[in-house]
């Protein structure tokens, strides 16, 4: 087995065996990019020069034995996520040439434990999106067909996982943003509860629905990632001060006795892929057989979903992107006669189409005549959206669903119609709207060969439990183990 092809924790057997060193594995994952990319473009930036000097310092940690969590494991992180004095994009015209003068909390705690950053990812525009083809940077691919989409918005973090082209990675998840690709690329993907990982230094996009979360091979991977970046810090005053639990030591547990609940408005037939059902349905059986029980329920107010998120998204990401105004930082056009010709142009230029749709939307939402129609009335529904799911929990310890109504579509296939796109959304955004955790995993492929993967949603803090039943289902199937044929 080439390096490239190693899960996260299996490299860092390897490595602690030293049976290959942090250069050797970086360097092997340098020549796969440097192979793929042309097909794939799950980067938007890559630092091989960098990236190799981390990891010669990885090796030296090694052999000290001071080693942490991922000392010599190379990753890649969406371009959304702040890395001091390396460019971040954002995929937007915007940030093109922005270096932030610091690092984000997740990239601090993962220097600390070692690990070597390969790149920036690619993503929709500002996380804005489902298919990463808003990124006004390039178009990434997806490795199973490069005729799909890789999802959105961490698709190149999803096909950069898939690929192999890196041993994890980071994204962030607004409304299904790490589900979702990971779903559409076979591949792990974790989105915390709110306030779990610390948003200091994650270029906000809705703040009350922000959260970074891994990308992985396995679930094991994702509970190792997740261990390194969770916990308070005292910049994000929405981290939650709890302690960490031991995500590894409990994987093993199992799901003997479990309460898992389906969701009986998840499993709608309007919209659904009957391949997609029909694996999501092979899950639940599976889960049975490991001694789970299953049990429908209903949260009724899911139909409101979509509007109530769309709402709440569009009106924190209009105040969150009113930041970019030419003066502060980023793009300017210079070519303007006064301040107010030059706020117009470097804001209708910087910005590609879909942020500068939402900016208007959320604007209206929250202009005084409309406020009450609109976002109020949306914060009411979210309300009613959380006690969905506590009334659930008190029933079952986790739900199981879909994470989208379809496999990957085609390149093109939705961006002529922006509403599609919302609604390829409607499993994954109740979780952001609630702030509860989800994970993503592989559970099934299309007769075209296409990935699909099921979420298992949990309460507040409850990863534990959610990664436990990953595991369990994972280690019973053999889904994680098919790759892409590259
Ligand atoms: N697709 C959703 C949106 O466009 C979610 C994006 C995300 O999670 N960042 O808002």
């Amino acid at each position: 087995m080439s390096l490239s092809e190693l899960t996260l924790t299996q490299a860092r057997e390897k490595l602690k065996k030293r049976e290959c060193s942090a250069v050797e594995l970086t360097r092997a994952l340098l020549e796969r990019i440097d192979r793929l990319e042309p097909q794939i473009g799950a980067y938007i930036n890559v630092f091989p020069e960098r990236a190799l000097a981390q990891a010669e310092r990885a090796d030296q940690r090694l052999a000290r034995g001071e080693e942490g969590l991922l000392t010599g494991i190379p990753l890649a992180v969406k371009d959304v996520i702040s890395t001091r004095g390396l460019p971040t994009t954002c995929a937007s015209r915007m940030l093109a040439r922005y270096r932030p003068p610091y690092d984000a909390a997740v990239i601090t705690r993962l220097e600390e434990e070692g690990y070597v950053l390969l790149g920036k990812a690619n993503l929709d525009e500002f996380a804005m999106g489902s298919s990463t083809e808003n990124s006004a940077l390039q178009t990434t691919r997806n490795p199973w067909d490069k005729e799909a989409v890789p999802g959105g918005s961490s698709g190149g973090s999803a096909a950069a996982v898939a690929a192999a082209e890196c041993l994890g990675a980071l994204g962030s998840d607004t409304g299904g943003s790490v589900r979702q690709p990971a779903a559409h690329c076979g591949v792990v993907g974790l989105k915390p509860t709110y306030g779990r990982v610390s948003r200091f230094g994650l270029v906000a996009y809705a703040s009350s629905l922000d959260q970074i979360g891994p990308l992985s091979k396995t679930v094991a991977d994702s509970a190792l990632l997740l261990q390194a970046i969770a916990g308070h810090d005292f910049r994000d005053s929405t981290s939650a001060p709890r302690a960490v639990p031991d995500y590894l030591k409990e994987l093993e547990r199992g799901v003997r006795g479990l309460r898992l609940g389906l969701p009986r408005e998840y499993f709608i037939k309007e919209g659904m892929d009957s391949e997609v059902e029909a694996a999501v349905r092979g899950a639940v059986k599976h889960l049975e057989g490991l001694g789970a029980e299953c049990l429908e329920i209903s949260l009724p107010h899911t139909p409101y979903a979509i509007a109530v998120y769309y709402i709440i998204a569009m009106a924190e990401a209009s105040s969150n992107l009113a930041r970019y105004d030419g003066v502060k930082y980023g793009f300017r056009e210079a070519e303007s006669r006064g301040l107010l010709e030059m706020y117009q142009k470097t804001r209708s230029q910087g910005f590609g189409p879909e942020v500068i749709r939402r900016i208007m939307l959320g604007t209206y939402v929250l202009s005084a005549g409309y406020y009450d129609a609109y976002y109020r009335k949306a914060s009411q529904v979210r309300t009613l959206i959380i006690r969905d799911f506590q009334e659930a929990f008190e029933k079952v310890d986790l739900l199981l669903t879909p994470v989208a109504p379809t496999p990957a579509f085609r390149q093109g296939e939705k961006t002529a119609d922006p509403l599609q796109m919302y609604l390829t959304d409607i499993f994954t955004i109740s979780a952001n709207l609630a702030g509860i955790p989800g994970i993503a995993l592989p559970c099934g492929f299309s007769a075209g060969g296409l990935p699909i993967g099921f979420q298992i949603l949990g309460n507040y803090f409850e990863e534990v439990r959610l990664l436990q039943a990953a595991r369990a289902f994972e280690q019973a199937t053999d889904y994680h183990l098919r790759r892409p044929n590259l």
